[in-house]
């Protein structure tokens, strides 16, 4: 399981992440939503160890994880906009974070190729990113996030620069993926029907706070607040 408790994180005097708490369970999909400047990416950074909290704990798997760097939490986060090494090879670039951990090189090698196949990429492994389309850089990042094979897989806005019809078929593929896996994963999406399509569990979120957690169903028949009807309410 993954535990955050009462963590808090401070810009100047506005609270990006305020004493919010939340238990996610082993395999579990989770999405956070809510409108731009909630706090949905401080959260996640927090876990993933970009961003240390000013207050509160993280634990996986019933030890605290917020004193380690990002490459011993055993967490994997996926940016929007990829960030791939545009001068590494696909190949490459999956094996980075595998190297960084120093692990042996046949591992790696093993490592890489079984990636290579779970995302569908076998015969791009030799390509720059800059030889591939969209879905394809995309599900590098994914490879290359999930490589170390991380307990907790983190997607933020991972989805968002590909086009409608790419973007379904991914969420799908993406989905079914993290279910076979069992990785526990936390998605954050301006896409609410991605979101209610592929989630456990859904958490809304205004200013810093976590406002409602619950399945799809549960929080679309039951918003708690008005706050939470008119977001699931507003266009995306
Ligand atoms: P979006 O949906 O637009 O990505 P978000 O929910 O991910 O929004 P965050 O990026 O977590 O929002 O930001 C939460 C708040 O903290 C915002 O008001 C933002 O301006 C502020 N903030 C985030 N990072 C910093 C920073 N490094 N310095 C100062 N303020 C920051
Ligand atoms: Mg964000």
């Amino acid at each position: 399981d993954l535990e955050i408790q009462g963590v808090s994180k401070r810009f100047g005097s506005l609270y990006a992440v305020n004493n919010s708490s939340l238990a996610i369970h082993k395999g579990e999909i989770i999405s956070f939503l809510g409108p731009s400047g909630c706090g949905k990416s401080t959260l996640l950074n927090m876990i993933a160890g970009f961003i240390q909290p000013d207050a509160g704990d993280i634990r996986l798997a019933g030890r605290s994880i917020v004193d380690l760097p990002p490459n011993k939490r055993e967490t994997g986060m996926v940016f929007q906009h990829y960030a791939l090494f545009p001068h590494m090879t696909v190949k490459a670039n999956i094996a980075y974070g595998l190297e960084a951990r120093g692990q042996p090189a046949a591992l790696i090698k093993e490592r890489v190729s079984t990636m290579l196949s779970l995302l569908k990429l076998d015969s791009f492994g030799d390509r720059y990113p800059a030889e591939l389309s969209g879905g394809q850089r995309q599900r590098v990042a994914v490879a290359r996030a999930l490589a170390p094979r991380p307990k907790v897989l983190l997607l933020d806005e991972a989805l968002s620069a590909l086009d409608k019809n790419l973007r379904e078929e991914m969420q799908i593929e993406l989905s079914l993926l993290l279910r076979q896996l069992q990785i526990t994963t936390i998605m954050v999406t301006h896409d609410q029907a991605e979101a209610f399509a592929v989630s456990d569990r859904i958490a809304i979120m205004e200013q810093g706070h976590i406002v409602q957690v619950g399945t799809p169903e549960d929080v679309y028949r039951n918003p708690a607040s008005s706050f939470v009807l008119r977001f699931l309410g507003s266009a995306n």
